[in-house]
């Protein structure tokens, strides 16, 4: 499989080139030269079929010529090893997937440990000086990242975050971890991180002296194994209803990784984008115009995103066409009032706790639900746990939450975060590193 730029003045390359790059040279996205339907076989037999070979048949299309059927199967036991478990609340068609079982307790260790494995094989293939990588997070990305990396020998990883707009677990876990994870913690939001990240990817100086390479949703490595809990997902489903997912949305990665699952043949009717008051695509869905302003700060704070880089791809899947668009996303956008309220009314009636972001992706499938007569099943995918925003969840309930046993550890670790006030003191931070 070759992997173009989306914005078509780059040369098309292959798996490996592609995660090494990040971003094409001409700072497109890249996109699969192909979209492969998966064989019926395949689609009709998905009860039937063992998870880890799922992920392999689903995956390999994109990346199989560039590793042996075992050394992928390898990756996908190491990725998901996991429970993700599907759990129905209350007596109405309502699931929760829940992707949060993971080392950092949020959906993108999956991506970020098949990124990580990846690179850790192809690694050698490329400049033998050691790799940095660079990435922005709004909060999870941080450490599902440093954890995936962690002790992957030659590869130094560098995370951006915005000061002060990040849970403390998310901290922790983003700064106290080896001397290969360095912290930086910018004054800014994740825009900006995002924006120096970009930067410094185009700065030509940092090119001729460092291996940089990037492990936000952009890269493919991370963006294409979130295709596999949508068919673990199907695959668990007890009945034979139309399925809608409904995605607690920021950057897009996640959901378009779903719309392309759907695209290759999984049984999805319906995506429901649920976003907080970073509303541009709802807006853009609405009006045609795609205009996003200044993003605001949320207790959802992984989704503070108002420019998601990843929505260029669901155009790409859909050629840019806005009414085929509409046909499968519905968007919806809730504010930090509502989303406490839904914290708080599931608890008391399901005795199921939700994080901010998770209660976001519950209001949209229960506000479709319930303006639309339909016989489909709604799964919203929870994307962290509870504790990871212990603060907010304890507000919404009125009561404290326990710390599970696993994160006490690293909550008395001791921080270590360098402050980045702009470009050039990251510059400067890159250059000392290696030089
Ligand atoms: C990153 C994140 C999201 C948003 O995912 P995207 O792929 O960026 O849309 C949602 N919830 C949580 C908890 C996250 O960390």
């Amino acid at each position: 499989m070759r992997y173009i730029s989306l914005n078509h003045n780059s040369q098309p390359v292959d798996f490996k080139t592609a995660v090494m790059n990040g971003l094409a040279p001409d700072k497109g996205l890249y996109f699969p030269e192909e979209v492969i339907s998966l064989p019926k076989k395949i689609t009709d037999n998905i009860k039937s079929i063992d998870d880890h070979e799922l992920c392999y048949e689903v995956i390999k299309g994109y990346i199989g010529e560039d590793f042996s059927k075992e050394e992928l199967i390898q990756i996908i036991k190491k990725t998901i090893d996991f429970k993700i478990p599907l759990n129905k609340i209350g007596d109405n068609q309502i699931y929760s997937l829940e992707l949060f079982h993971g080392p950092t307790l949020a959906f993108k260790d999956i991506g970020a440990k098949f990124l990580a494995l990846c690179m850790d094989k192809i690694k050698n293939d490329f400049k033998s000086k050691g790799i940095t990588v660079l990435v922005a997070t709004s909060g999870d990305t941080g450490g599902a990242v440093a954890k995936g990396f962690e002790g992957l020998d030659g590869i130094n990883v560098c995370i951006l975050y915005p000061k002060g707009r990040i849970s403390e677990v998310q901290e922790k876990q983003i700064t106290t971890n080896d001397k290969n994870i360095i912290a930086f913690e910018v004054n800014g939001d994740f825009d900006d991180c995002q924006k120096m990240v970009k930067d410094a990817f185009n700065d030509l100086e940092i090119k001729s002296k460092i291996t940089l390479t990037s492990a936000n949703s952009i890269n493919i490595a991370r963006w294409l194994p979130q295709m596999f809990y949508y068919f673990l997902a199907i695959k668990k489903m007890d009945n034979e209803n139309d399925n809608i997912f409904s995605v607690p949305s920021g950057n897009f990665g996640n959901i378009c990784a779903g719309i392309l699952s759907k695209e290759i043949g999984l049984n999805i009717k319906l995506f429901l984008a649920s976003t907080n008051i970073n509303k541009t695509v709802p807006e853009y869905l609405e009006s045609g115009i795609y205009s996003p302003e200044k993003t605001k700060p949320t207790i959802s704070n992984a989704m503070d995103v108002s420019d998601p880089s990843n929505f260029v791809r669901i155009q790409k899947i859909y050629n840019n066409d806005i009414q085929k668009i509409k046909k499968i996303i519905k968007a919806f956008s809730f504010n930090d009032n509502q989303t406490r309220e839904a914290i708080k009314d599931v608890y008391n009636r399901n005795n199921y706790l939700m994080d901010p972001h998770s209660a976001i992706g519950y209001l949209g499938i229960k506000s479709y639900l319930s303006n639309n007569s339909t016989n489909s099943s709604g799964i919203f995918l929870s994307t962290a746990h509870p504790i990871k925003f212990k603060e907010q969840v304890e507000k919404s309930i009125g009561k404290e939450i326990p710390m599970p046993s696993r994160l006490k550890g690293i909550m008395e670790k001791s921080k270590r975060s360098i402050e980045i006030k702009s470009y050039n003191d990251l510059k400067d931070q890159l250059l000392s590193k290696v030089n």
